[in-house]
């Protein structure tokens, strides 16, 4: 079984959609990417950090899932971290309200010596010299490095973010997210620019719109789902890089084929993560719903042209 190292927020979101509101549930990068990848035959465990104003069952809910959780310390008397954000009615386009560090503004992350040597290494959306310093301690060069980022810290944390990026085999974003990195409005552009700056591999995700893998000259496309239920798209990102980490890990190939394997299973993962508030609908997602979506991906981008 590969071993996957999952670094990243473990948070209380407070969301509003336009279909209704929540006080703060459990919510978080690492949390949505653990569940994703939890759905694969993989050994997987979290690097993060929450103050002990957190349910102990969140983190038992995960352990629950065969997320190992040793390495999320819990800090006495500190807050974890908090998001809060609102959608507007396309669903596609959110503000952040308030993003409150707390906790995570001093965490040195400490990879447990067991999962040193993981073939792949996730680093979800967070700081990212705390991204640098879980790459740092490494036994030595993953296979892949997957890296997870956003806005938030493209405006805050530039410098430190191009370094990271620089380690990176793999980056998953969404569209605004790229031309942001990039100043390039072409998506095509603004891949070719990631590459110089690192990643062999980039994905960007666009959200209903599906999500783009390019290597090189080589580009492929992934829709979303069409779905009849869109309630909550937050931590769609992250249940898609969860399931593109997941099956890489389970699967233990990084060709261009079997990367585009990868973004399918992890957009058919996202789009179950949409149909409830928060983590909900991937708390009790069976296997055969997954399999059965996966079915539903398959007739729906097949076709048979005849071309000369
Ligand atoms: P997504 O919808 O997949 O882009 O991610 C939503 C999750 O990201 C939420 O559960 C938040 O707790 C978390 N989040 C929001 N802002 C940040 C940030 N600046 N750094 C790390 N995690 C964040």
């Amino acid at each position: 079984m590969g071993k996957l190292l999952i670094v990243g927020t473990v948070a209380f979101d407070a969301i509003e959609t336009p279909f209704g509101k929540t006080d703060k549930i459990l919510g978080g990068a690492a949390t949505f990417i653990g569940l994703a990848a939890s759905q694969f035959d993989v050994d997987a465990a979290i690097v993060s950090v929450v103050g002990d104003d957190l349910p102990y069952e969140y983190l038992q809910f995960l352990a629950d899932k065969n997320i190992d959780i040793s390495a999320i310390e819990i800090v006495k008397g500190g807050k974890t971290f908090f998001w809060s954000g609102k959608y507007r009615n396309d669903l596609n386009t959110r503000d952040t309200i308030s993003t409150e560090l707390n906790v995570l503004a001093d965490f040195n992350p400490v990879v447990p010596e067991n999962y040193k040597n993981s073939e792949v290494v996730m680093l979800g959306n967070l700081h990212p010299s705390i991204q640098m310093s879980v790459i740092n301690q490494m036994e030595k060069r993953p296979k892949l490095i997957v890296l997870d980022t956003m806005n938030y810290w493209m405006n805050n944390t530039s410098e430190e973010l191009k370094e990271v990026i620089k380690h990176t085999d793999i980056i998953t974003i969404n569209d605004e997210e790229a031309r942001q990195l990039t100043n390039e409005y072409s998506l095509v552009k603004a891949a070719a620019q990631i590459h110089t700056m690192g990643p062999k591999y980039v994905v960007i995700k666009k959200g209903e719109h599906g999500a783009l893998l390019f290597h090189n000259d080589n580009i492929f496309f992934a829709p979303a789902l069409p779905l009849e239920e869109v309630f909550d798209p937050t931590g769609a990102g992250d249940t898609f890089a969860g399931g593109f980490v997941g099956y890489l890990s389970e699967t233990e190939n990084e060709s261009f084929n079997n990367l585009k394997n990868a973004v399918i299973h992890g957009s058919n993962l996202a789009s179950f993560c949409v149909e409830r508030f928060g983590t909900e609908r991937m708390a009790n997602l069976k296997k055969e719903e997954v399999e059965r979506r996966l079915h539903q991906f398959r007739e729906l981008t097949q076709f048979d042209i005849q071309l000369q």
